[in-house]
């Protein structure tokens, strides 16, 4: 009989308690996936903690707004927060153990000095943009896999270039974890499910989904024989200025492991996009030679 039926889960906030509760589990054996969030958990999160119970005997999963990946200006203080639900969500879909520390747990002798350096992969795309954020997303992963010790850890590939950093840091740092990458779930109207949606009004959440039609646009371009990366870009942009609440950021196709811009493009390349919508920023991405993700999903407007 595995852990979960065995056990209720468990929501811990402090490092004693982790480490007990994961001595408790770890005695009944079996491998052990972690799933590290930010909390405010949507059906994307929670797929990833099916994914995690798929894998391993035993499923941890965190939820940790994480102060280090916010630049200044950003939206650390009105990232939504809602732990008890989270809990409650986690708990229905059979994880063990919630690890949702404060960041003085996480953090005790305040921001580490030492630091992972991202390299190029974490100046590309949203590293443009956002700079010292993949810096920041890798100092708290590194932690947690430090902290839980995991067997598995499973990522979302809505964060593309986040599931890149991490692959290459376990490899380039042998980490020993096994990184799985989750399908991008959507909501009906193909918008990418992500935790700042809440904060889109209605006439923007509306069209936010021109993202999605942008992308359908471009993967159709692809389809239809179109090799040459600015094209394609062109589809997709076109698409997009039909929704004026959407103000792009970027939109760039890369390969998917180099994450170098690519003018001649292929089945692997990655479709990869952030804008704003209202003051909410929205990233998304699709790879040109993917299947559709719901073909039930219209792409006209
Ligand atoms: P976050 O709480 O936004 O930091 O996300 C935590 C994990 O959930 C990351 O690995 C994300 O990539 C993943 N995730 C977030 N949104 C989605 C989504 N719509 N589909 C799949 N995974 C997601």
């Amino acid at each position: 009989m595995s852990p979960s039926a065995l056990r209720r889960p468990l929501l811990v906030r402090t490092r004693d308690d982790l480490q007990r509760e994961l001595s408790v589990l770890r005695g009944t054996g079996g491998a052990l996936a972690l799933v590290p969030t930010m909390g405010s958990l949507h059906e994307g999160h929670l797929s990833l903690m099916d994914r995690a119970r798929d894998l391993a005997d035993l499923s941890v999963a965190s939820v940790f707004v994480n102060p280090l990946q916010f630049g200044p200006g950003e939206d650390l203080e009105r990232y939504p927060r809602r732990l008890e639900r989270d809990f409650e969500l986690a708990a229905q879909r059979g994880i063990d153990l919630v690890f949702a520390p404060d960041p003085e747990i996480m953090y005790p002798d305040g921001p580490p000095q030492v630091r992972v350096e991202p390299g190029l992969l974490g100046e590309r795309l949203c590293g443009r943009f956002r700079p010292g954020h993949f810096q920041g997303v890798l100092a708290v992963v590194v932690k947690l896999f430090g902290l839980v010790r995991p067997d598995v850890a499973v990522f979302g590939r809505k964060d593309f270039q986040q599931t890149v950093l991490i692959r290459r840091a376990v490899h380039d740092l042998e980490l020993g974890v096994e990184i799985e990458v989750a399908p991008l779930v959507r909501a009906s109207d193909g918008l990418a499910m992500s935790s700042r949606n809440v904060h889109l009004t209605p006439p923007e959440r509306r069209e936010a989904v021109g993202i999605f039609r942008g992308l359908i646009a471009g993967q159709e371009a692809f389809r239809k024989g179109e090799r040459s990366g600015p094209s394609i870009v062109e589809s997709f942009s076109a698409v997009v200025s039909g929704y004026p609440a959407v103000r792009l950021q970027y939109a760039e196709i890369v390969d998917p492991e180099t994450l170098e811009p690519e003018e001649e493009v292929s089945e692997a390349s990655v479709l990869a996009v952030a804008a704003h919508c209202g003051d909410v920023r929205l990233i998304d991405n699709i790879v040109l030679g993917a299947e559709e993700p719901d073909p039930r999903i219209s792409h006209s407007r």
